[in-house]
């Protein structure tokens, strides 16, 4: 068999995903992560510490990668029962409704929070700090010492929830070198890679130049309906509306529009994404973790009964007998339903496959570290075309789901008036 060439000794930038595996399962403290010219972090080895026992490629998932699980999946579509949750998840609050139920007594939950512009992961042994999680930070999380973490929790015999993107499980996998453990759950979200932060660096620069104070939050996802105070609330929300919500440290607020954003235009373009994520392997069906969640997209077209007034859904797809297992007790926090896979998967790229490689990333990477951001987004971000705005403004999803809805009206009373 073949061995993968590992990124310590080919020093090429697709073998690495930056899970920091190798730098944590080091025990002289050797290996160091350290930013590209992209921004990307990549790990060197001090060979002043090194003694070459090799457990650094032993615990790299491109070298070594997880076994998957290919059992037969459950799938469920839905949104958490609790308005105020939902409200201030990314999705339906799926992964709200795991840590609820499954976490339980002696229980521990990893998963990725965001301090200013930087995301990192932490743990938190008390599920009422929930908060800190939730919510999507589009930027690769740094590991820190979370898998050497979780291990050790682990072995004293903890519930270890351990939550963040495929290739993070797949490290943490890795970096416990295949062994199972019954009380591991590992949660990964749908994931279309990660991008540079050299962009929302720019970005910072840009609202320091023209608000005069630092950018220090920033909620990619934010909803921005009417405050949600009740957990029956049944106000419509604006999952469809999400607009990009800006905390600067004068405590002034921004709001960007979604489809006037530039940031989603370079980023979704496939201009500045990760080198490994233009092929990574576990964008596909066969999965590593117990749990996958991601949004419901096309819920209007095949399941618009779990559309929920627009105040977002969930995917959630089970892959293994944990999985299955965690998900039927977190179901009962959840207004939903069981669907089709190969159905869901129609409307999930990065479960079939890795993003496309875009032959202009090279020079869009360039830019974004020559050119300040105004300059960036007037050569790179694309903006909507009049279908998309059609679509969003006048008659999208929201309009399907209305006429959906007055067509099962009248079927009803059409056949109880028989
Ligand atoms: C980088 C990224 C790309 C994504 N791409 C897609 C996609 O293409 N299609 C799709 O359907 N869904 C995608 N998602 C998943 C989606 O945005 C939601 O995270 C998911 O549906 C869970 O939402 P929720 O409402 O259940 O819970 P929430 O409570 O909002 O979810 C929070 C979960 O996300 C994790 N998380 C947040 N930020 C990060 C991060 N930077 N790194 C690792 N974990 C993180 C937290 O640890 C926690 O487990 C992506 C998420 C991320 C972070």
């Amino acid at each position: 068999m073949i061995m993968a060439a590992c990124y310590l000794d080919s020093h090429n930038p697709v073998h690495c995903y930056g899970c920091e595996a190798c730098v944590q399962a080091c025990a002289k403290g050797a290996i160091r992560m350290e930013e590209d010219s992209e921004g990307f972090r990549y790990p060197v080895i001090d060979d002043s510490l090194c003694i070459n026992c090799g457990l650094c490629r032993k615990s790299c998932p491109f070298v070594n990668p997880p076994v998957r699980h290919i059992d037969e999946k459950l799938v469920y579509g839905g949104y958490h029962k609790n308005a105020v949750i939902r409200d201030a998840s990314t999705s339906g609050g799926a992964f709200s409704a795991i840590v609820e139920s499954w976490c339980d007594e002696n229980y521990v939950i990893f998963g990725a929070v965001a301090d200013g512009l930087e995301v990192y992961h932490t743990y938190i042994e008390d599920k009422k700090e929930l908060a800190l999680f939730r919510k999507s930070k589009y930027s690769q999380s740094r590991m820190g010492s979370a898998y050497a973490d979780a291990k050790r929790f682990l072995k004293q015999g903890k519930n270890v929830l351990f939550s963040g993107t495929p290739c993070h499980i797949a490290g943490l996998k890795s970096y416990l070198r295949g062994k199972e453990y019954e009380n591991l759950l590992t949660v990964e979200v749908v994931c279309e890679g990660v991008p540079s932060p050299l962009y929302i660096r720019k970005f910072a620069d840009y609202i320091r130049e023209t608000h005069g104070s630092r950018l220090c939050g920033i909620d990619y996802r934010y909803t921005d309906s009417a405050p949600i105070s009740s957990p029956e609330t049944t106000t419509p929300g604006k999952w469809d509306f999400q607009v990009m919500r800006l905390v600067l440290e004068n405590g002034k607020e921004i709001k960007k529009d979604r489809w006037f954003n530039p940031f989603w235009s370079v980023w979704l373009n496939h201009l500045m994404s990760r080198p490994s994520c233009y092929e990574c392997p576990f964008a596909s069906v066969e999965r590593n973790a117990d749990v996958t969640l991601g949004d419901l997209w096309g819920v209007h077209l095949y399941c618009p009964d779990l559309y929920g007034r627009n105040g977002g859904s969930s995917l959630i797809v089970c892959n293994s007998r944990q999985g299955r297992t965690a998900w039927k007790k977190a179901q009962e926090h959840m207004f939903g339903r069981e669907l089709d896979f190969p159905t869901a998967l129609k409307y999930q790229g990065p479960m079939r496959g890795h993003i496309a490689p875009n032959e202009l990333r090279a020079e869009c990477m360039a830019d974004l570290q020559n050119c300040n951001y105004l300059e960036i987004n007037k050569k790179w971000a694309k903006r909507p075309t009049a279908r998309l705005l059609w679509q969003k403004y006048v008659w999208g999803n929201r309009q399907k789901i209305w006429l959906w809805n007055l067509t099962q009206r009248l079927k009803n009373t059409f056949t109880s008036g028989k």
